[in-house]
């Protein structure tokens, strides 16, 4: 390929939609990721909206398991269990999941080179991406290279705040094999969750809004599985850093930063990968769409004036929600409130929008409920009924 029009550094979720948009919108787009198989840390959660993405933009690509029952927890206080008839996650297998973007991308035409980025350079007029496997030019560059972020950090940008999160996987989640389960972690500002991927078994893990040490994190991580799964199953740890509340750059570097590398995941749930799909393709678009960098940086801002506006509500209401988490667990209970938000939830609308909608979201949900049964109790409660949930 000659010098490509575009370069997209990383070849995850926001990498490949972005190589996917420029390469379906006629572009030159050659993408790069680290050589060797790919093992994200990820539970592998696909909400509904990233379920409706992937329907619209990836259509082969499998989303995984329908789980149709959520625990969602304030421990010891408050306890709630919702059934659906729609599904409120899917879990899928995160390795594949990659594989399966790259596939998508390349075969729109997308040029995949396996080579490690080392620094990224910008003269004024075009992009010099220097890895391992030589340096290569572009006039457009969209970072889209996780958290540690290469593109960004080599361009002087730097993310806003960082959540992080701490994972087994193939752990036996028997006790909960039908339902994905939240819990609120005692201190607040995170919570554990157990999702049973198939056949007895699973991932478990915890999730902290603000960073701890990695000490710290190993023995939450440690007393929560011990909780809730009867025993700390002996499995190796993986986790890392989930940057959320977006990103500066300097005002004249026009390169546009997607997914975990512009700092774009949800802080309430920790979740990133619909977030990296949905940036990493408005990031394509606008290059695509655009005449030169410095209006792809413009159009880009635009395509994401709402998506911030969603970022900047949850920045606000997720310490909130994470220090009041026995309120928040009250509150769930109430059919008043769990009614519409869910409703929200399985028709992929991020938190503005089911807030907006919130009266009108209450006719689907007197009319055709999605949620089928609700049970909620104290810890007391629930110790005597367990058994049975
Ligand atoms: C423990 C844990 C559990 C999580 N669970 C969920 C979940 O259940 N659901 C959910 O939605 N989100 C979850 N997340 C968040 C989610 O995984 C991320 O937000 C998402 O992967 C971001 O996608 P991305 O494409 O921006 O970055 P990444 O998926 O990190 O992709 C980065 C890409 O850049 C490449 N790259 C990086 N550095 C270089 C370099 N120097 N040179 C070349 N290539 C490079 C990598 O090879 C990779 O291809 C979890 C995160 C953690 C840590």
């Amino acid at each position: 390929m000659p010098e490509p029009d575009c370069l997209v550094v990383g070849a995850g979720p926001a990498g490949s939609a972005a190589a996917l948009e420029l390469a379906r919108a006629g572009a030159r787009v050659r993408f790069l990721a680290r050589p060797g198989p790919r093992k994200k840390a990820c539970g592998g959660g696909i909400s509904p909206r990233a379920r409706i993405f992937l329907a619209n933009h990836f259509p082969s690509v499998d989303p995984g398991r329908a789980l149709y029952a959520m625990e969602g927890n304030a421990p010891p206080w408050h306890r709630n269990l919702f059934e659906a008839k729609k599904p409120l996650l899917w879990l899928a297998d995160r390795t594949r999941l990659d594989a399966a973007f790259v596939e998508e991308a390349v075969s729109a035409g997308a040029e995949l080179v396996r080579a490690r980025v080392s620094r990224v350079e910008w003269d004024g007029r075009r992009f010099t991406v220097r890895t391992d496997q030589g340096a290569f030019f572009a006039p457009a560059l969209i970072g889209a290279d996780g958290a540690a972020g290469r593109v960004r950090k080599s361009l002087g940008g730097r993310v806003r705040r960082r959540a992080v999160a701490l994972m087994k996987t193939g752990v036996d989640t028997s006790r909960t094999a039908d339902r994905i389960v939240f819990d609120g972690l005692p201190g607040g500002m995170g919570y554990g969750w157990v999702f049973p991927t198939s056949g007895g078994k699973g991932n478990a893990g915890v999730y902290s809004l603000v960073p701890r040490n990695s000490k710290a994190m190993f023995s939450l991580l440690c007393s929560y599985l011990s909780w809730r799964l009867g025993k700390d199953p002996k499995a190796p740890v993986t986790g890392g850093n989930i940057p959320w509340g977006g990103h500066r750059m300097p005002g004249d570097v026009p390169a546009l930063l997607a997914g975990d590398a512009g700092g774009f995941a949800d802080p309430l749930t920790g979740e990133g990968v619909y977030q990296a799909l949905f940036t990493g393709r408005a990031a394509g678009r606008a290059v695509a769409l655009a005449g030169d960098p410095c209006q792809a940086r413009a159009i880009y801002n635009h395509r994401l004036s709402v998506f911030r506006a969603n970022t900047a509500l949850l920045r606000f209401l997720a310490p909130r929600a994470y220090k009041f988490p026995r309120q928040g667990g009250r509150l769930l209970s109430l059919p008043l409130v769990h009614r519409p938000v869910t409703e929200g939830l399985v028709r992929g609308l991020d938190i503005l929008h089911t807030l907006a909608l919130l009266p009108g979201l209450f006719i689907p949900a007197a009319l055709d409920p999605v949620i089928l049964g609700h049970r909620h109790g104290s810890f007391l409660d629930v110790v005597k009924r367990q058994a049975t949930w």
